[in-house]
């Protein structure tokens, strides 16, 4: 099976010649595209409750699935790189689940297929989406040594590692202890929690380094309460991690040194860069004949479908709903998910579909890597071990039930 990625993506066009499709072989074929966090449980409810005469194919690009929301903490060495994996085989044999790993390009509902970048095409009677998304930025961020890019998040550690081990050596052959300038790009919640985890690292380390975060913005954590906003910032200040506010990193240079360089073309010297602004739809959905947003992302209806017949849904980050929004998250993902089960069987089974409620206040816990953690929730925020406490198991237990 191909596993290599990022695999060149080929043209998505009528001319490239596929391979034969693969063959049916059950009555009902449902392909569930990507391996994120809502797929995950349907694939476990699925190795419970399996619909007859059904057969269900996850395809994902790797053999393995993070949860992000222990990220952070995996950078600051609070976990290890298998605490957040999932291993996909594993799961997908124990649940009686076809695992194809492969990256989806291309989906045609007319002709009911899914066209994969390597492997044949696969025929689909129902099938969903749930790809996640991908920085924004993508055209600055990919193929620079410099940046490392949250996404792919299932090589993420791998690449930092490389490139962390390329800065040592450079630094230990050049005999001076210069201090290690690290950058992290984005003020969002992933931003703030990649920036103090960092520091966590080289803080216990000793590492004779410095962090800087640069937002967009003229404030980081856009979206949270005010308050919550200044606990961090403060704690950002107090840890010696320097906040850049209004700098829209727009280039990146490699000449003479590393720079960050911003719109008002001010540049900035940098050994390592984490890069995590916005979100943006997979490229790969371009190939995908659905309705879409003008920002690329899918339209969902209130039943999570963004086709009706064949029955297409989609979930998590890459949907966006008509009539509902929710901030893209991996707990909204989750929240889906037992609307998608119930809703894909319903699919099969040809009886109505149910709407999807979102909740309305979820709690938000960022990881603060020192044992603590910052909650919001509505209009209440707070800074404790409680909380982090409370994350740690939260997150822990997640990916235990799916290991
Ligand atoms: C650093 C960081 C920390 C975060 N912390 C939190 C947190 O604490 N709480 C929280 O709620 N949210 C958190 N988030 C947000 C959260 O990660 C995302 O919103 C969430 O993971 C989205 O889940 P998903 O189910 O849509 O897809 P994902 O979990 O992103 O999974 C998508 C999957 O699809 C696969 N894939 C992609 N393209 C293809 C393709 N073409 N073919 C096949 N497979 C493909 C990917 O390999 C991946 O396995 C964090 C995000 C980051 C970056």
């Amino acid at each position: 099976m191909a596993a290599t990625f990022p695999p060149p993506l080929p043209a998505v066009s009528d001319s490239v010649a596929s391979p034969p499709a693969l063959p049916r072989t059950s009555e009902h074929e449902i392909v569930l595209i990507g391996g994120g966090l809502a797929h995950l449980l349907i694939v476990k409810w699925w190795g419970r409750q399996p619909l007859a005469n059904a057969r269900l194919t996850l395809v994902s690009a790797f053999d393995k699935a993070a949860y992000a929301p222990m990220l952070p903490g995996v950078l600051a060495g609070q976990y290890n790189r298998d605490d957040f994996q999932i291993d996909l085989e594993r799961l997908c044999k124990r649940c009686g689940v076809r695992l194809v790993v492969d990256r989806a390009i291309r989906l045609s509902p007319r002709d009911r297929m899914v066209g994969l970048s390597h492997l044949p095409d696969i025929p689909f009677d129902v099938a969903s989406i749930n790809l996640g998304s991908v920085p924004a930025g993508e055209a600055l961020w990919q193929g620079r040594r410099v940046v490392v890019a949250i996404k792919p998040m299932a090589n993420f550690v791998e690449r930092l590692e490389t490139r962390l081990a390329e800065l040592f050596a450079q630094r230990l052959t050049g005999g001076a202890q210069p201090i290690l300038r690290f950058s992290v790009v984005g003020g969002g919640a992933a931003g703030v929690e990649l920036a103090l985890c960092l520091e966590q690292r080289l803080h216990e380390r000793q590492w004779p380094a410095e962090v800087t975060l640069y937002e967009a913005g003229s404030t980081i954590l856009p979206g949270f309460p005010p308050e919550f906003r200044q606990q961090v910032r403060q704690l950002l200040t107090k840890r010696g991690i320097t906040v850049q506010t209004e700098r829209r990193i727009e280039e990146c240079e490699d000449a003479d040194g590393i720079w960050l360089v911003d719109s008002n073309g001010e540049a900035f010297a940098t050994d390592l860069a984490l890069w995590a602004i916005g979100a943006r739809p997979p490229a790969v959905l371009a190939g995908f004949d659905l309705p879409k947003y003008k920002n690329g992302f899918l339209t969902v209806d209130d039943s999570l479908s963004c086709c009706a017949d064949p029955p297409v849904f989609a979930v998590g980050d890459v949907a966006e709903g008509k009539s509902w929004k929710v901030p893209r998250s991996a707990a909204a993902s989750v929240q889906m998910a037992p609307l998608l089960w119930a809703n894909l069987r319903a699919a099969v089974q040809g009886h109505a579909l149910r709407a999807y409620r979102p909740r309305a206040n979820q709690l938000q816990c960022l990881n603060l890597g020192d044992g603590t953690a910052a909650w919001s929730w509505g209009r209440f925020s707070g800074l404790s071990r409680l909380a982090w406490k409370f994350k740690n198991l939260a997150d822990r237990r997640f990916v235990e039930r799916l290991q």
